[in-house]
């Protein structure tokens, strides 16, 4: 099967770099397939589940916001922020996620960007980290007595 490098990086640190056969993200215009050979492109990503396909093996990163760049050597993601599946404090998101509904519901009335990029980045953690807990064969080995 084909590859090409994917990198993923964050002001932080590097979260992913490795040779892949796919990602699909989402960029502001919606869900969108990167293969081997694809033509140059950059794109604004928004926050939501990030898929990797590489050897029949399928990961999902949650990413919030960020740009997609396809260079003719690698692609590159630059994220606001990134998470592994296993990476996620699922309470946390989900204190994220009830005070950003919390402020929508307060002033419906409001165009209030900030809670609701907050609520997007938010489900899309939970989405991933549920993702994992779902996938067979990621569970932890049941320890002997
Ligand atoms: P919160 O309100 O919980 O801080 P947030 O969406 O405002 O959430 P961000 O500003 O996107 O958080 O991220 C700040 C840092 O915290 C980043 O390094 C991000 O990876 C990390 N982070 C945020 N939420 C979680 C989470 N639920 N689990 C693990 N790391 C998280």
């Amino acid at each position: 099967m084909a590859t090409f490098k994917l990198e993923i990086v964050t002001a932080e640190k590097m979260v992913f770099s490795d040779d892949v056969n796919e990602v699909v993200a989402w960029g502001v215009e919606g869900q969108l397939g990167i293969l081997p050979h694809h033509a140059p492109l950059m794109t604004m990503l928004q926050s939501g589940d990030l898929l990797i396909k590489k050897d029949n093996e399928e990961q999902y990163l949650a990413i919030s916001g960020g740009f997609l760049e396809v260079r003719p050597d690698k692609v590159i993601i630059l994220a606001d922020a990134c998470e592994r599946a296993e990476e996620i404090d699922v309470a946390r998101a989900e204190e994220a996620k009830k005070r950003a509904e919390e402020a929508l519901k307060a002033a419906p009335a409001r165009v209030d960007v900030a809670a609701e990029a907050a609520l997007r980045r938010s489900l899309a953690r939970l989405k991933v980290a549920e993702k994992r807990r779902r996938r067979p064969g990621t569970q932890p080995h049941p320890t002997k007595l």
